[in-house]
């Protein structure tokens, strides 16, 4: 097998578990000369903000920009579609000689008018931040004119990561955060944070905690509205699903509204079960609560456990690669995927920090390589090196697995099934079991001798 030459500069971001000491680099800038799976610091402000469905969402821009908006998740939403649309200010040369803030208003002024949003978000795009636009100054004139919150999000990409690009979004949310009334808000209240609804998980986790006792004051922000947001300040705590996007949010509002939060992940039988646990032991002054909790859990359990043995039977023994965005999701895939017999061969995040890849280090057997900030040449030659079954990640990961001839399983923006709670877990366990048993992969040239030496072609 030929060897894979890693950047030397990305040598300290690889990591074969076990096998050599351990000295992960992470957070940092990607490599010039390595095509990072992260997209921009716009694009991770985005994601983040892009659920909240009465908002209007402008990126101030060239229109190449927007081409990252446009349904890049799913985020259902019960009520306005207004998120679906997608606005830009549409930035050409002579907006990037003479300014672009005339043009910012007009928009503005225009699409407020039009669509009446509850709120605007204006994400400020590489040029604005060239240019030097005086986004806060278009945003506080027009949110002087029309009566509603218009926040700038300082989203120019080349400023850092993504992971910048959540902390941009947060201090956008923060400013409404506080804003609202919160009368007639129960002290058994939470806020839901880090979660995106693209399938419609926030609706099933809300129903739990509908069923436990526990009012759900606002969900950041899948399926939510500004009004929602601008009083969650009146929760009693704060519990953080995608700690990389939105562990900042509860830190402020912690800072600022005395709120606690709590890290949980919504994924996997024993996490889902332990999430609510946690919310419930917090108001252990209700011991009603914990009983409902524990029912709840019994209950869905025991409808899925048959089928989840069943797909077990077929898949102990197989082999999956996972690469996804935060490294808290990773935590629950290999546990999800142990459940049903499978071990993680090959693991990595776009953001992780130093704690999360020794908890991942802690987590996988030796030999499995862990991977911080990758690209899609050492993603692909570690997927041939270990013979895994199985990619989970996302949009950018799926045509990875496909030339590499095997299943795939989308846990991120396009996927229309859900993948939280107990029912989750079942429809992951059937996705997996679909495609890692599908007989399409035995004619896939991966699978063929000689498939290393062709390989960079395929790519
Ligand atoms: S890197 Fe800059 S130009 Fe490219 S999509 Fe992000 S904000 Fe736009």
């Amino acid at each position: 097998m030929s060897e894979l030459k890693i950047l030397k500069e990305r040598e300290r971001q690889v990591h074969r578990n076990g096998v050599e000491a351990f000295s992960m680099a992470c957070e940092t800038k990607s490599t010039a000369g390595s095509v990072s799976q992260r997209a921009c610091v716009f694009c991770g402000s985005r994601v983040v903000l892009y659920p909240v469905a009465d908002a209007l969402h402008l990126v101030h821009g060239p229109i190449g920009c927007a081409t990252y908006t446009w349904d890049i998740r799913g985020a259902l939403s019960s009520g306005p579609q207004l998120h679906r649309l997608s606005f830009s200010t549409d930035l050409v040369e002579e907006q990037v000689v003479f300014g672009g803030e005339k043009k910012l208003y007009r928009s503005l002024i225009d699409l407020i008018d039009q669509h009446a949003p509850a709120a605007a978000f204006v994400y400020a795009t590489c040029i604005v931040g060239i240019i030097g636009d005086d986004v806060d100054a278009v945003c506080r004139t027009v949110s002087k004119e029309k009566g509603i919150p218009v926040i700038p999000v300082h989203s120019e990409g080349f400023k850092g990561t993504k992971k910048d690009g959540y902390q941009a979004a947060c201090n956008a949310l923060f400013q409404l955060v506080g804003t609202g009334k919160t009368e007639g808000i129960s002290p058994v209240s939470i806020n839901i944070l880090g979660e995106f609804n693209i399938g419609g998980e926030a609706w099933m986790i809300e129903e739990y905690y509908q069923r436990m006792g526990v009012e759900v004051v606002s969900v950041l922000t899948g399926d939510s509205r500004v009004e929602k947001i601008k009083r969650s300040h009146g929760a009693s705590l704060n519990v953080v699903q995608c700690s990389g996007a939105m562990l900042q949010l509860a830190l402020m509002m912690e800072k600022k509204f005395g709120i606690p939060y709590i890290r949980v992940s919504y994924f996997g039988i024993e996490d889902t079960a332990q999430a609510l646990y946690d919310v419930a032991a917090h108001f252990d002054d209700h011991p009603d609560i914990m009983k409902a909790t524990q029912e709840l859990v019994k209950g869905e359990i025991k409808k899925i456990q048959p089928d989840l043995r069943a797909f077990k039977k077929d898949l102990t023994g197989k082999k999956a690669a996972i690469y996804v965005g935060g490294a808290f999701k990773a935590f629950s895939l290999i546990k999800a995927l142990r459940y049903l017999g499978m071990t993680t061969v090959l693991v990595g995040s776009q953001t992780g920090n130093s704690e999360d890849y020794r908890i991942l280090k802690e987590m996988c057997d030796r030999g499995t390589v862990i991977v911080d900030d990758s690209n899609p040449l050492e993603l692909s030659e570690y997927i041939i090196e270990k013979e895994a079954d199985l990619f989970i990640g996302g949009v950018k990961e799926r045509p990875i697995a496909y030339k590499m001839g095997i299943g795939f399983c989308d846990h991120n923006h396009e996927r229309k099934t859900p993948l939280a709670g107990f029912q989750g877990m079942h429809n992951f366990a059937k996705e997996v079991y679909a495609t890692v048993t599908s007989p399409v992969w035995q004619f896939a040239p991966s699978r063929d001798k000689g498939f290393m030496d062709s390989k960079t072609s395929l790519l």
